[in-house]
């Protein structure tokens, strides 16, 4: 189980803009061991920094990130490292993030010699069996990253993880750089490698078809803020936030039965200097006047929450 707590403000450096920004305030979510929690918005909402804060690549400056309880930024490095162990982190850009002068075989065996998982004539039997269990051969394992195609990179990139045994595993748009059938490809084997190994996702992406696919529970980002959060598939049927229908409806392909399309507006602001009240309101289409001025509390929904003053 993984908390995280309000009020999360947390400052990042802008390095070209020399400025700091805050990235995500009040954010304030659990995940359940076995579920996957998505976490959906457009670029600049924050989605990539907290994925970068919950594995431990970015400190939060205010906040907490607990996992199964402890605190993230109160435990030592030792304590960090066999954290860091447990969860796992999928990139949109699976070339970036494998050495390109590694072969496939000490990229994916990597992990087990780390954390010491496997010794000797071990080590090849799992990397060659963990190939196996993304599609991969033990032929590959003598290749080289670029003598591979996207998908294939990014089925390398799952091994890798999974190599640490992980139970938790953060996707950072793990198929935004891929090709739509490539992309299904990979979807179902992040939900076959789920089922069969309980795992537990945080899901980020902005593409509401691929997040509907994954998700057994949705949060919806805006401008660093938690703005709606939906049990299974109900943000699909029945959106509670104005932001969160403004987004589906940005989606021709997506099924909207019998409700009004609200046209996508707006830009989204400058996360530097938000809006006051309810960031949401120079856009909002059903705005009213306290929206200016008022931050709106999260509200219970039928099926979650969602931060909107017209459904208090
Ligand atoms: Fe729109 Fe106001 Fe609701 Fe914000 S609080 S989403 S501006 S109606
Ligand atoms: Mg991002």
């Amino acid at each position: 189980r993984f908390d995280v707590s309000k009020p999360w403000l947390n400052r990042v450096l802008e390095r070209e803009e020399r400025q700091y920004l805050t990235a995500t305030a009040d954010v304030n979510f659990s995940i359940a061991r076995g579920e996957t929690f998505a976490l959906v918005g457009e670029s600049g909402s924050g989605k990539s920094t907290i994925a970068k804060m919950i594995v431990g690549l970015l400190p939060p400056s205010e906040g907490q990130i607990l996992f199964d309880g402890q605190d993230m930024g109160k435990v030592g490095t030792s304590e960090l490292r066999a954290l860091r162990r447990r969860f796992q982190m999928i990139f949109q850009d699976p070339f970036a993030s494998l050495n390109p002068r590694w072969r496939v075989g000490d990229i994916v065996s990597e992990p087990l010699r780390t954390f010491g998982l496997a010794k000797g004539a071990e080590v090849t039997r799992e990397m060659e069996r963990l190939l196996d269990t993304v599609g991969l051969s033990a032929r590959d394992a003598e290749k080289f990253p670029h003598e591979f195609s996207g998908g294939q990179r990014q089925r390398i990139a799952i091994a890798r993880a999974l190599s640490a045994k992980p139970e938790f595993i953060v996707c950072d748009e793990p198929t935004s750089a891929l090709d739509v059938s490539v992309q299904a490809q990979i979807l179902n084997l992040m939900r076959d490698l789920q089922d069969e190994m309980g795992l537990t996702y945080l899901f980020i992406s902005h593409d509401l078809s691929v997040v509907r696919h994954m998700a057994t529970r949705t949060g919806v980002l805006y401008l660093g803020r938690l703005v709606e959060v939906s049990e299974g598939k109900s943000l699909f049927r029945d959106p509670q936030h104005p932001y969160t229908k403004m987004l589906l409806d940005a989606v021709p392909d997506l099924a909207l039965s019998g409700r009004r399309r609200t046209p996508v507006t707006g830009e989204i602001p400058n996360p530097i200097n938000p809006p006051s009240g309810c960031p949401f309101h120079p856009r909002c289409p059903v705005a009213i006047d306290k929206c200016k001025t008022d931050v709106p509390p999260s509200f219970q929904t039928p099926n979650g929450s969602a931060a909107c003053h017209l459904l208090g």
